[in-house]
């Protein structure tokens, strides 16, 4: 059994590789402040014997002996990351510090959650990880892809200068059940618009493209990559590269629904990329891994899910 702490472990992703961890028979410290995440995500959890729930910011040191680290903490929709963009810089940077730290000390090996988001709006398509990307460091996604970039720097330097056992997963857009409702990311507003028959907002002309990967796949190529020799640290890109515009999502999603809603356009977010699509060719040869479910299944088990909380 190993003992294994996850940071973010409320939220969406963290609730759901918490889940698995214990599945799998690790004993699961989940850390978190509650800022996007919540108790609810993971009061399924809270009657095993083998699961912890603590109350913690990662901009604060924390101490605790665990043989794996999982730093998930970091809100990660544009609304949620935008609210506080101070507080998103620190999360990314001074967490990355406070638990690079943790894993130097007790020997650790740790797996950082960054994005494709480090590819900001991308000249080359799909994006490799060797793509050293193109993000406007003064923008308003500045907090959120700069403090991701900073995270993997930190990562890096601590595993060239301190010998820390590190893993970088870049994660490509992710949904599935738990996503927060008010979350503000694409998937959840335009299911929860179409089941609540409100217009469904798509900002700019919907052709921009992004790569939609359901919680499951990307759990398993995290397990995955933890679990690969010492000498591979990544970055590695994990998503599904199934590319789609945001038009086709919003008929996808009201065709799926049976919904009477109507398509609305609204004003394109500043810096907002215009398309997104991962090269998985180094999962697919180091992890043998890649992603199994489609959108239409994905959405489908979705959309389930938020009926239940609708
Ligand atoms: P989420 O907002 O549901 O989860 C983030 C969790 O981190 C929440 O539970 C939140 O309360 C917690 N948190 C935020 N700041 C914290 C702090 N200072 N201290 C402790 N806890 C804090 O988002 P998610 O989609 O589950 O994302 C999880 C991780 O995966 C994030 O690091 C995100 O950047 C990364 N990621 C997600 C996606 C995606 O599509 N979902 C894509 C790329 C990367
Ligand atoms: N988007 C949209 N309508 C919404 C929410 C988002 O058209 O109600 C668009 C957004 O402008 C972006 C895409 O959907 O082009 C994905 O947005 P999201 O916030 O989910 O993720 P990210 O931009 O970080 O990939």
């Amino acid at each position: 059994m190993k003992s294994i702490l996850v940071t973010g472990g409320a939220g969406f992703l963290g609730s759901h590789l918490c889940e698995r961890l214990l599945n799998e028979g690790n004993e699961v410290i989940c850390l978190d402040n509650y800022f996007t995440g919540q108790k609810s995500n993971v009061v399924h959890l809270m009657d095993h014997p083998y699961f912890e729930l603590v109350r913690h910011d990662v901009t604060a040191p924390f101490m605790v002996e665990v043989d794996e680290i999982y730093n998930l903490a970091c809100p990660a929709s544009p609304v949620h990351y935008q609210y506080n963009p101070i507080k998103t810089v620190k999360t990314s940077v001074m967490g990355a510090i406070n638990m690079l730290g943790l894993a130097k000390r007790v020997k650790a090996k740790i797996l950082q959650a960054s994005t494709s988001e480090v590819y900001g709006d991308p000249e080359q398509h799909p994006q490799t990880e060797s793509y050293w990307g193109h993000v406007n460091p003064i923008g308003p996604r500045a907090c959120y892809d700069e403090g991701k970039r900073c995270a993997e720097t930190l990562f890096v330097n601590y595993h060239q200068q301190n010998d820390v056992r590190i893993k970088i997963i870049r994660i490509f857009n992710t949904y599935g059940p738990r996503m927060h409702p008010n979350d503000g990311r694409v998937v959840s507003n335009f299911i929860v618009q179409a089941l609540q028959g409100k217009d469904i907002t798509i900002y700019g002309d919907g052709m921009q493209t992004r790569s939609f990967q359901y919680v499951d796949d990307l759990v398993e190529g995290m397990l995955r990559l933890m679990a690969t020799p010492d000498e591979f640290t990544g970055p590695v890109n994990i998503g599904n590269p199934g590319e789609f515009t945001m038009l086709e999502l919003a008929q996808k999603i009201i065709e799926q629904t049976a919904s009477k809603s109507k398509i609305v356009f609204m004003p394109l977010p500043a810096d907002d990329p215009m398309q997104r699509k991962p090269d998985i060719s180094l999962a697919k040869k180091v992890l043998d891994w890649e992603p199994a479910i489609g959108l239409d299944e994905g959405l489908k088990k979705t959309i389930s899910y938020f009926r239940t909380i609708i």
